[in-house]
């Protein structure tokens, strides 16, 4: 068993900066990374919105920055999954993963969210088969070809606007006739005219033959459906906390996000969130960032009055 002062869970921009904070502290953090180095920001194409980079970057690249930086003050990750917590006795917290059990004098939980999946017939059939929630992961493989977006919020117009590199047309699926995205976005999706909107409609099934070849929509308003030929489906419908390991431990909202205080602590004390866990309405990666700063500032205050 392993003794450490503070262990972040999860390496998106809230773990990250939450890590470079104590690491500048001094307190040596250990950050474990999750399934997905940096996190949701890992698989997103452009980031156009976060200061300091006027001419924008990529998910990836600001992520290998944060984690860049981060180490170079102290931090250390691993490339691990955390597989349980007991936070009912402590400090020391247990944390264990696939391949150590750790003893936290406290503990940050910044694991954020996961994309919402449809839930209907053909979506899991052809997941790496024509189905994608990764743009950056997967246009690539769309060059010249027609895809299908689902979704109206930013996520899907941004990646939708990403596809367009590759794909001939892309077509993006919306439950209403208005969209959610920001102006900025709106504007420059309804001006591309390689994107078309299909408003008011639903995708009903993911149809294929070992490979998506269509989707079945409904509309909304009249009930009609068709049939429309697609070689791939993007789906950006929102997404859910990753709080599952931490029912009982921690106390949450009736959607799964983790409740904090003033302080970003959560029913715990001496375990701290930050990040889109305990944030279901900014979401952004300048507020993860903000959050992951003001929660390693806490946690290294409550650190020093505990220790
Ligand atoms: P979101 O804002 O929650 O949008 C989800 C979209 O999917 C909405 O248009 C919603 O329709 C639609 N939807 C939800 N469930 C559906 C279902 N079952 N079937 C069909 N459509 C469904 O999610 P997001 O776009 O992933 O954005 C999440 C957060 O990250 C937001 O706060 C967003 O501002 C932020 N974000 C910001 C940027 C940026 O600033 N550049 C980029 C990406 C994300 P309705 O509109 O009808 O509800």
């Amino acid at each position: 068993m392993k003794q450490e002062q503070i262990v972040i869970i999860g390496s998106g921009p809230a773990g990250l900066t939450a890590a470079l904070y104590m690491a500048r502290a001094q307190l040596e953090p250990l950050v474990i990374s999750g399934s997905q180095l940096g996190g949701q920001i890992s698989i997103t194409s452009e980031v156009e919105n976060y200061p300091g980079f006027p001419q924008g970057t990529t998910g990836p690249e600001l992520v290998e920055l944060m984690r860049a930086q981060a180490e170079t003050f102290g931090a250390r990750l691993v490339i691990d999954e955390v597989t349980e917590v007991d936070f009912s006795h402590g400090p020391p917290f247990a944390v264990k993963s696939h391949s150590e059990t750790y003893q936290a004098k406290a503990v940050i939980v910044t694991v954020g969210a996961s994309p919402l999946r449809l839930g209907v017939p053909g979506e899991e059939e052809f997941i790496g088969r024509g189905v994608s929630f990764c743009a950056t992961c997967d246009g690539f493989f769309f060059r010249e070809k027609d895809v299908v977006v689902v979704g109206g919020g930013d996520s899907a117009i941004e990646e939708g606007i990403f596809l367009t590199r590759f794909a001939n047309q892309v077509q993006v699926v919306h439950r209403r006739d208005q969209l959610r995205a920001g102006e900025a976005l709106k504007r420059r999706a309804m001006t591309n005219e390689k994107i078309a909107f299909v408003w008011d409609s639903v995708v009903e099934e993911i149809v294929g033959n070992g490979k998506v070849e269509a989707i079945r929509v409904r509309n909304l308003k009249t009930g009609d459906q068709q049939q429309m030929p697609t070689d791939g489906v993007f789906i950006f419908i929102g997404h859910y906390p990753n709080s599952s390991l931490f029912e009982g431990q921690l106390k949450m909202d009736e959607k799964g996000y983790l409740t904090v205080d003033d302080r970003l602590m959560t029913s715990v004390p001496g375990v701290f969130a930050a990040g889109e866990i305990m944030d279901p309405v900014y979401r952004q990666i300048a507020t993860s960032v903000g959050q992951g700063c003001s929660a390693a500032m806490m946690a290294e205050r409550w650190l020093r009055e505990h220790s």
